[in-house]
């Protein structure tokens, strides 16, 4: 039995194939598998430069962040540049978005299946919509508008 290949292809059509990405017992990358994504970090800094510069100053904005982390300051704007920074990051790196459509189009399928009531449903659909904005951080859990001057 042959070990089976894997094909990663980059947007732009290239194929590259590997015998799997190999991870430690602990989920960590091992040589193998570094040396595989370095290939793709080499084509993606040859073939798609811009994008590689974008990637190189998120990367240096994600270190100021852990940086920042580390100290405490007086300066009242400090704590909101670390939470815009950080915001942006989490969303930047977001799987998933749900919308309104979801959460409603869900809730819909539940008056169905559990017999829930129109009062029931719009409880439902308020709580996961509220749910949505804590783990997304967006509407009033996402960054506000800051009032210091
Ligand atoms: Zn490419």
């Amino acid at each position: 039995m042959s070990p089976l290949v894997f094909s990663t292809v980059c947007k732009c059509g290239q194929r590259f194939t590997a015998h799997g990405i190999a991870l430690s017992n602990n989920s960590v990358p091992t040589k193998a598998s570094t040396q595989f994504v370095m290939g793709l970090a080499k084509h993606f800094q040859d073939h798609h430069h811009q994008e590689f510069l974008e990637c190189a100053m998120a990367g240096n904005e994600y270190i100021g962040l852990r940086v920042m982390m580390n100290f405490l300051s007086q300066d009242p704007h400090y704590a909101t540049l670390i939470e815009t920074v950080r915001h942006r990051i989490h969303a930047a790196t977001r799987a998933r978005e749900v919308s309104d459509k979801t959460i409603v189009d869900k809730v819909d399928n539940l008056r169905t299946t559990v017999g829930l009531e129109d009062d029931q449903a719009s409880a439902v659909v308020s709580i996961l919509k509220e749910m949505r904005d804590i783990l997304q951080e967006t509407g009033p859990f996402g960054p506000q508008p800051t009032t210091a001057a």
